[in-house]
Order: C-alpha cells, then structure tokens, then sequence
C-alpha cells in the first residue's frame, strides 16, 4: 500500500466518440491525482513497441492498427494503491465480462477496442508511463 503510480491511456474508440471527459471524470471521483496528461497519437510502429510483449499473440496485429487509428489520451496517475485500484476500477480486458459500472462495461466497444488500457504493475506503470512523458511534465 502507500501511495503510488499508474499508467493509464484512453484508447482511440473512447476518445473518438466523445467519452474521454466522462472517462476522466470517474477517474478523479475514484480518488486517482493526475500526474501527467496528454492527447496524442501513436504510429504502428510506436503502438507495436508499447504491446511488445504480445507481439506473438495472433491479435497483435490488429491491435497495432487500432491502436494507431485515432487520438488518444495517456495519463500517470497517482492513488493509493493505484496498480490493483485502477484495474478494477476499469475492469475485465473483455467488456463482456467486464463488472457492472466499470468503465469498460460502460464504454467499451468489443475485446479489442475496450476504452481504456490500466498498467498490469508497478513495474510496468514506470515503463510505460516513460514511455510518454519526460520527468518534467509530470506535476
Ligand atoms: N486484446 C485483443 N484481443 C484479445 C486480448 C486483448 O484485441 O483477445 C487487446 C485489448 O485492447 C487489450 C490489449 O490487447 O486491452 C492488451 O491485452 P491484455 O491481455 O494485456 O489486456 P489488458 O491488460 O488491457 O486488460
Ligand atoms: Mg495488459
């Protein structure tokens, strides 16, 4: 426990229907600091180096071109307990299984373009949260 860090984006199906600023605003009413923010955008390339670890998974493909597709939205957030918190605060990968009110249940659209990504760890919240922002844009 104690405080510490997450690493959140809002993907492109998300952001590109409107949803980011009620996704946000659950974020906040959950307790989560934002840390660092920023809209942007990935390339292939860029959207295969941050899911490195599924490239042997037959979904990656896909998942590097949706990912690519429109805008998104990363975030580092700050919480107590923040890794196991926000990813139950945004639920199962798979909207379908997804618990009632989270915010994949809410926004989700399918597996594969479910709203929003939650580090799976401490160590992979400071990878990729280093993955987008420099130390001096976090405040
Ligand atoms: N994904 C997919 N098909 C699958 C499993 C995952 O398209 O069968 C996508 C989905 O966008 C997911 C991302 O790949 O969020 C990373 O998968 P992971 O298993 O790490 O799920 P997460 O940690 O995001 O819940
Ligand atoms: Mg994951």
């Amino acid at each position: 426990m104690g405080v510490n860090t997450t690493f959140t984006m809002i993907k492109p199906d998300a952001v590109s229907a409107g949803n980011a600023g009620a996704i946000m605003k659950i974020i906040q009413e959950a307790g989560f600091r934002i840390v660092a923010m920023k809209k942007t955008k990935l390339s292939s390339e860029r959207a295969g180096e941050f899911y490195e670890v599924h490239k042997e998974r037959p979904f990656y493909a896909d998942l590097c071109s949706y990912m690519s597709s429109g805008a998104i939205i990363p975030m580092i957030l700050e919480k107590e307990n923040a890794v196991e918190d926000f990813r139950k605060l945004i639920g199962a990968t798979n909207p379908k299984d997804a618990a009632p009110g989270t915010i994949r249940a809410l926004f989700a659209k399918s597996i594969e373009a479910n709203a929003i990504h939650g580090s799976d760890s401490d160590e992979n919240a400071q990878i990729e949260g280093n993955f987008f922002f420099s130390a001096i844009e976090r405040f």
